[in-house]
């Protein structure tokens, strides 16, 4: 299966999450990322113009990249899970580069806490994504789910109830 940028923020978050996500097991109609990302832009940059274009290229999807200035905007509500954001967006960088577009910069925006952060690549980030990539590959490939891990983030990720219904009975 082809790695996307979902799958390298999901890996952050949590393994098991991202063996559901990838096997096709979904509480939602859409992704959580692909959700809050157009949520929070609508809401917050009502007439943020044309400037952006959409990029599709080897799995991932970009909603907003300003060609011109060369640089990859990615919106996000919450910054609570924001090691899993500046992975995802360096696994885009990483993307672009790996099909001839270099050069690019990654900006983590989060219009609601009135906060950016700007995102480079580096080589050491290039050898990790390598290694990543594998681990992303094992885990979905799996025959078996990972196991449950009570996180912080469990009470706001969508698999919340698949994963703590039984749980609850008892
Ligand atoms: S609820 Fe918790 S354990 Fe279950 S997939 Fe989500 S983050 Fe992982």
């Amino acid at each position: 299966m082809q790695t996307t940028g979902t799958h390298f923020n999901y890996y952050q978050v949590c393994k098991r999450k991202l063996w559901l996500f990838a096997n096709g097991i979904n509480m939602e109609h859409t992704s959580d990322l692909v959700y809050e990302g157009n949520l929070i832009h609508e809401e917050s940059y009502p007439q943020r113009s044309s400037k952006y274009e959409e990029v599709e290229m080897d799995g991932i999807k970009v909603d907003f990249y300003d060609a011109r200035n060369k640089v990859i905007h990615e919106i996000k509500k919450s910054d609570k899970v924001e090691k899993a954001h500046e992975w995802q967006l360096k696994y885009y960088l990483y993307v672009f580069e790996r099909n001839g577009i270099a050069g690019v910069t990654g900006i983590l925006e989060y219009p609601v806490l009135r906060k950016t952060e700007t995102i480079l690549l580096s080589d050491i980030d290039r050898e990790t994504i390598l290694t990543m990539e594998k681990e992303i590959q094992a885990i979905i490939e799996s025959e078996v789910c990972p196991p449950l891990e009570k996180k912080r983030i469990c009470k706001s990720c969508s698999y919340y109830d698949f994963c703590f219904s039984r749980e609850e009975e008892e």
